[in-house]
This record gives structure tokens, C-alpha cells and sequence, in this order.
């Protein structure tokens, strides 16, 4: 039989069913439809799962947004979820579901299991995760050990002063550097007319824009804003090399894939900032396990019945 994965987001639910060493037999995705509450979006999750696999699954890891325990197979604090998920017992729920153990972990941590097992994890035991998308997170392995509480590294300060974050605090690193916090300042120089080749390649439509194509656009002000982005990022970067002293940094996630533009002013960041010891062989390299992580990690949560 083989082994189920979902990544439950705030708008889809992402599920496939494949092996033990990575492959991928089916996948499938649905709105995750919030709205119509926890139980609603569990038994969709289950519904999700035995259309692909109706001859039933082994087990089943699931990425969730937000705080779980991975003991109790308890929602803590989903806090884009409507209600945010306090004390739902979604282990137990899609086990009756479906006759098979449930395990959950946040899905930042899930994409840095799924790397630790299918991506830079077969050569490099210590290493940190970013998960650079809506939002920002990720996780560190050390020992070739993920850590299960792996800290929230989008929310981190940057900036003492900045912005008022949903978390709280000012300043948080997702809101400097997170696809949303690029898109909303590309809109912005599109509507000021600084950013005239962006709007060509959107076609006049501002929803369209994303960070791959003001990767690839050729407006200087566009430019400046990935630079000033990449540079908090890599500030935040910085501050968790310095706190683990990792041989490898990992970025995963839509911005990831914004390929050079992110990745060099990142590295001179970190290189200027970590100065306790040398980061001549630190490397920060892009996902090997790629869009899929998150997919692959639940695979591999699954396979490990919830040991991590
Ligand atoms: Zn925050």
C-alpha cells in the first residue's frame, strides 16, 4: 500500500499518494474552502485522499499551516484559518476517515523534512530551511535531525520600527521580504510609472504580477526593490547562521526560483553580517526537493510514523 501526503494551505489542499523513497504515483489538488470550518475541510482532506488512493493509504503526513502537536495530532494556532484551529483533534478525525495512523506537522517543518530526506538532506546533516512564499519559514536540521520546534525565522526582527505585523511585533522579517511584500512594492512603482517594463510584461493587469517576473523584468526601480528584499532576507539569514552555525542554507518557495537576483545580494548579506567565524564554505543554495518539498516531507512523514 502506499503513503499519503496533503499540504492543507489557507486557499488549496495539495494531496498525493506515492512510496517510500520519494516517487510520486498520484496527486491532486482542491480550494481548501476555510469557511465552512474544520470539520468541513478535515472531511474534504479525507475525501481528497481516498479519491487517489481509494484502495486506502498506509499512513498519512499533513503539512498544516500553523502550530500543531505532533503527539497528540492536535491543531494548536492556525492563524489564517478561520476559528485558527485551537485544539482540533485532526489526527484522530481522518483516522476514523480513512484507517490509518495520521501524523501532522507544521508545513514549513513537513518541506524541511521532505528536503532532509529527498533533497540536499542525502549529503549535508546540518543544515537551515527557508520556505520563502505567502510566508516565510522553514526549519533547521542538525545531526541529520529536524528539529521539531524550529522557531518561526519569518518572525524575526528586522526592522525595529517597521510595520506592524499580524504576529504582533514590528518589523518582522515576512513582511519585508515575503511575495506579497514584493508584489504590493512593484504595484506600487507600476502606479508611480517607475516600473514601465513590468507593466508590459503584466500586461496592464497589476494581479498578474509575481517575484519571477520582476526577476526577469528590466526596470531599475524593480531591481532595487528585489535587491533591498534579498538584503532583510538576507539579514534574517544571517542571524540564524550565526545562532547554528549550519554548512548549508536552503531556500525553497516562489522567491527561490527568482534565481540570481535573490541569491547574490543574499549571499553578500550573510557574508558581510556572519562575522564569528569564517562563511567562506557556508553554501546557500535553492531547494533540491523544489515546489514539491512540502508533498515529498509528508511522504516522508508517513514512511517515519510521525519519528522525526
Ligand atoms: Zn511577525
Amino acid at each position: 500500500m502506499a503513503l499519503a501526503s496533503v499540504d492543507l494551505g489557507g486557499t488549496n489542499i495539495a494531496a498525493a499518494i506515492g512510496l517510500a523513497d520519494g516517487t510520486i504515483l498520484r496527486e491532486n489538488q482542491i480550494a481548501t474552502l476555510s469557511h465552512l470550518g474544520p470539520e468541513s475541510v478535515l472531511d474534504r482532506i479525507a475525501d481528497l485522499v481516498q479519491s487517489i488512493a481509494p484502495e486506502g493509504v498506509e499512513a498519512l503526513g499533513l503539512g498544516v499551516p500553523g502550530l500543531c502537536d505532533l503527539s497528540s495530532g492536535q491543531t494548536l494556532f492556525l492563524p489564517n484559518m478561520p476559528t485558527q484551529w485551537r485544539g482540533v483533534a485532526a489526527a484522530s478525525q481522518l483516522r476514523q476517515r480513512l484507517n490509518c495512523p495520521v501524523f501532522l506537522l507544521n508545513d514549513a517543518r513537513m518541506a524541511s523534512l521532505g528536503e532532509l530526506d529527498y533533497g540536499h538532506g542525502k549529503e549535508t546533516s546540518n543544515f537551515a530551511f527557508f520556505t520563502l512564499g505567502t510566508g516565510i519559514g522553514g526549519g533547521i536540521v542538525l545531526d541529520g535531525h529536524l528539529r521539531v520546534v524550529g522557531g518561526e525565522f519569518g518572525h524575526q526582527t528586522i526592522l525595529p520600527d517597521g510595520p506592524m505585523c499580524g504576529c504582533g511585533s514590528r518589523g518582522c522579517l515576512e513582511l519585508l521580504a515575503s511575495a506579497p511584500a514584493l508584489s504590493a512594492e512593484a504595484i506600487r512603482l507600476m502606479k508611480m510609472g517607475q516600473a514601465p517594463d513590468l507593466l508590459l510584461r503584466v500586461e496592464g493587469d497589476l494581479n498578474r504580477v509575481s517575484p519571477l517576473l520582476m526577476a526577469q523584468c528590466r526596470d531599475a526601480a524593480i531591481a532595487a526593490a528585489i535587491d533591498r528584499a534579498a538584503r532583510y532576507l538576507g539579514i534574517g539569514i544571517a542571524n540564524v547562521v550565526t545562532t547554528f552555525h549550519p554548512d548549508l542554507v536552503v531556500l525553497a518557495g516562489g522567491l527561490a526560483q527568482m534565481g540570481a537576483p535573490l541569491f547574490a545580494p543574499v549571499r553578500d548579506e550573510v557574508s558581510r553580517r556572519v562575522r564569528m567565524f569564517p562563511v567562506d564554505k557556508l553554501r546557500i543554495e535553492p531547494s533540491l526537493a523544489g515546489p514539491q518539498a512540502g508533498i515529498l516531507g509528508g511522504l516522508a512523514l508517513a514512511y517515519r510514523r510521525g519519528v522525526i
